[in-house]
């Protein structure tokens, strides 16, 4: 089951909330900076004890897990998406973030996991192809029992989703919340 809605993702109960971090995970601007801001510091202290490479902590299309502190959720799963029209390859690369957190959710046992629209910010992703390889990957997910729900920030992202789940006729896998 996907569900799309608006919304502020630090608030959201979910067992996981997906971060749209970058590759050294110590925070940033838009929905990193929110979820660094309600987190608490710790999850900053948690960061930085975690193992890196020259200062990647997470590559480009990968996924990390970390504990949510004073958010509602249980746990952050931190992915870091591509840039668009700088990284190559960008569109395997957002796939990959959104399959690799899924696979993480999976090894934790997790029921819920909310993402925001990665890429979609100072990336500066494409809305619409953005959305299609996130509702692709997402509904490849080979899990019943996993809810997904997109938490979108702004009404054109949400827009976005709303017409391409049509478009993509996912059928009754996807409930939009308007
Ligand atoms: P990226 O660097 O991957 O583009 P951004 O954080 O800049 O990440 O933007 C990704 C998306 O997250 C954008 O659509 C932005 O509007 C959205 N966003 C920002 N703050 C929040 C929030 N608190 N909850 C959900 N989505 C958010």
């Amino acid at each position: 089951m996907i569900i799309i809605e608006t919304g502020d993702i630090t608030h959201c109960p979910d067992d996981v909330i997906v971060n749209a971090a970058n590759t050294s995970l110590l925070g940033g601007g838009g929905v990193d900076g929110a979820i660094h801001d309600a987190a608490g510091p710790k999850l900053l202290q948690y960061c930085q004890k975690m193992a890196e490479t020259e200062g990647v902590r997470c590559p480009i299309g990968d996924a990390r897990i970390t504990p949510a502190f004073n958010l509602p959720s249980r746990h952050i799963i931190h992915t870091v998406g591509p840039r668009h029209g700088i990284d190559v390859d960008s569109h395997r690369l957002l796939a990959s973030a959104y399959r690799n957190s899924l696979i993480v959710a999976k090894k934790q046992g997790i029921k819920n996991i909310a993402f925001p629209a990665i890429s979609c910010g100072v990336y500066r992703y494409p809305h619409d192809e953005a959305t299609e390889i996130a509702l692709r990957t997402c509904a490849e997910s080979d899990r019943q029992d996993l809810q997904i729900r997109f938490v979108l920030f702004s009404a054109d992202v949400f827009e976005a989703w709303q017409n391409t789940a049509r478009t993509l006729e996912l059928g009754s896998c996807v409930v939009v919340k308007s």
